[in-house]
């Protein structure tokens, strides 16, 4: 039973992505074995997506006329990209199902939103305090400094629109870099491992986790993340217990993806949450039953998940950030890893080029 709204796609079905970055593209890559066709939509030309999906459309998140175009073409619509705006998500929502739905967008587009949602579960998260002005960012800082991080409540990703502040920081100094922007000031948390718990949530409210890597950053971009990860049994079993409570407090379908920190005395603390497929899940194409992304399509195809379990003792995956990828003739003769490219032309420092995954056996 194909169509618009039915509960289970027929191969051949398209599902939409809102947004053609790189995990739009590896979203595509595992649509096409199941038999299902992508379309992608992203306002900039030549995003990574575009050139491995069946249909693309490259327009403004305001174009109405381009986005009912794209409604018309898809039978479901999923997402790769928590900032395309809300008023977006409802226009394509009034004809055509959106998973996750705006609900997911909201809370997660917004720091402050964010916090204060996961808070309110009952959820432990990283101290923080609203920051709307230059007085309430020393309110605050007078409350869960001197060491702390300015964080920007919008548009922040991979360490964007953050400045880091310790003892001697002129607070006047950090509030103008990041703009005067509506912010959250948090509390420095003393972790001794960062993880992320990703989970696929279906229809029915089923779950597949995947098992939780150890997530090493530089410069606030992820660089590597590896298996075994930094939790014992019972601690995973706490971080995926946490993320099916957030997915099911929004009505979640799809990927939902939670940072987390670990501290010493084996406490985790939420950093924030991302309602998609996440970079730090990359090794589970390879490293694992079912990927990420296979398992965001049959979520939102209203298939039953795949299985999720580790295929390997040990899995690494590294980021190419930049001029990583220029190492290209190395990267192509270590044939013992899988390469993974994402097309982009244009090297920029701190973009996300690639990835490499490397397993071992035993
Ligand atoms: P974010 O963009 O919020 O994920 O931050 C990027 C990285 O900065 C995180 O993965 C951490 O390594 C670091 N970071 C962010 N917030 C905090 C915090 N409250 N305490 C310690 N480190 C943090």
């Amino acid at each position: 039973m194909s169509g618009k709204g039915s509960p289970r796609l027929e191969p051949g079905a398209t599902i939409g992505v809102l947004g053609g970055g790189q995990l739009g593209r590896m979203l595509a890559l595992a649509a096409a074995p199941l038999g299902l066709k992508v379309a992608v939509f992203d306002p900039a030309p030549g995003s990574p997506a575009f050139e491995v999906s069946g249909t693309h459309v490259c327009a403004d998140w305001d174009d109405e006329a381009a986005l009912a175009r794209f409604a018309d073409l898809c039978d479901v619509i999923t997402l790769e990209f928590e900032n395309v705006p809300v008023p977006a998500v409802e226009f394509l929502a009034a004809r055509v199902p959106v998973r996750p739905g705006a609900g997911s967008l909201r809370v997660s587009q917004d720091r402050l939103v964010e916090k204060e949602f996961i808070a309110g579960l009952g959820i432990a998260v990283a101290p923080f305090a609203a920051v709307g002005s230059l007085d309430s960012l020393q309110t605050a800082l007078a409350a869960l400094g001197p060491d702390a991080i300015l964080k920007t409540r919008r548009m922040g990703y991979d360490g964007k629109g953050q400045v880091r502040l310790s003892a001697g920081s002129d607070p006047g100094q950090a509030w103008q870099a990041i703009g005067e922007a509506p912010a959250i000031l948090e509390g420095v948390v003393p972790f001794v491992a960062e993880t992320s718990a990703i989970i696929a949530r279906g229809m029915d409210g089923a779950i597949a986790a995947w098992d939780c890597p150890r997530n090493d950053h530089h410069g606030g971009i992820l660089r590597r993340s590896s298996l075994p990860g930094p939790l014992d049994g019972p601690a995973q079993d706490r971080a995926v217990a946490i993320a099916g409570t957030i997915a099911a407090a929004l009505d979640h379908v799809g990927v939902l993806t939670v940072e987390f920190f670990l501290t010493a005395d084996g406490a985790l603390l939420v950093n924030e949450i991302a309602p998609r497929t996440h970079n730090s899940g990359h090794w589970s194409i390879e490293g694992a039953h079912a990927s990420q992304f296979t398992n965001n399509i049959r979520a939102v195809a209203g298939w039953p998940l795949a299985p999720t379990a580790r295929r390997f003792v040990a899995v690494e995956m590294i980021n190419l950030i930049g001029a990583d990828v220029l190492e290209v003739e190395k990267l192509i003769s270590e044939t013992d890893a899988w390469l993974h490219l994402y097309g982009k032309s244009d090297v920029r420092d701190g973009r996300k080029m690639g990835h490499i995954t490397r397993v071992c056996a035993l």
